[in-house]
């Protein structure tokens, strides 16, 4: 199937990156008053480069970007990591954070694989969730969170540990990988969510903006697409 029909099938609402952008950037001026020459981006997505060195984040980074995310744009860096990038919002400007987890479309293997640049061969594509749900298949027990700390592989152990409470819906589902995406994102939906209420009121600016959606990587030469799932405002003062 072409990747664009692929695409339409599973993420319905999605569109060319660029143009769901524009329509961000519209949505913050008239609906939230944001200005983006005062405002600071938390970009909350995962740190895959085919993620991180798009035009999505420098389009509404404001005077800058702070990483909030880690592997499958979890929020690891926590309460902590939420808090300094708080206090860096510009004085009576605004906080915006892009979340949400990512997946890479192919036309010979579908969801989860994508050609990256300088490759032959596709590769999976949010890794970190392809790696979890090959995991799921072996066995229905997730690493311990001891065992993350001797293995060097904190954040991985963080959200398998997440994930493997579905792991039945998951590796039940018609498509697990459409599955795992959807419910990372669920997950990381509340998350941040949990977090911001616990610290948002110590934020610098006059409010916070949550930008959320499914981030979709086309093989190289192709934009990438998004789907837009939610924006949020929460005011502060
Ligand atoms: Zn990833």
């Amino acid at each position: 199937m072409l990747w664009k029909n692929l695409i339409t099938q599973h993420f319905p609402d999605a569109r060319p990156s660029g143009q769901v952008v524009e329509e961000i950037q519209q949505k913050l001026k008239h609906e939230y008053q944001v200005d983006l020459q005062h405002s600071l981006l938390g970009d909350c997505r995962c740190v895959d480069d085919l993620v991180r060195s798009d035009q999505m984040a420098e389009r509404l980074a404001g005077v800058g970007i702070f990483s909030l995310g880690g592997l499958a744009g979890f929020p690891v860096t926590g309460k902590t990591g939420f808090l300094a990038f708080g206090d860096h919002v510009p004085d009576r400007g605004s906080a915006v954070i892009l979340y949400g987890p990512h997946v890479g479309v192919s036309e010979l293997n579908g969801l989860g694989m994508v050609r990256r640049l300088g490759h032959l061969d596709e590769t999976s594509c949010c890794g970190s969730l392809i790696g979890i749900l090959n995991r799921m298949q072996q066995t229905d027990q997730p690493r311990s969170t001891a065992k993350a700390a001797q293995s060097f592989d904190m954040q991985q152990v963080f959200i398998e540990r997440q994930l493997f409470k579905h792991r039945k819906a998951i590796i039940n589902s018609e498509n697990p990988v459409l599955k795992i995406t959807e419910i990372a994102y669920k997950l990381s939906r509340r998350q941040i969510s949990h977090i911001v209420r616990a610290t948002g009121k110590r934020f610098r600016g006059k409010q916070i903006i949550l930008v959320g959606g499914i981030y979709i990587n086309t093989k190289h030469g192709e934009e990438d697409w998004f789907d837009l799932r939610h924006c949020d405002q929460i005011p502060l003062r």
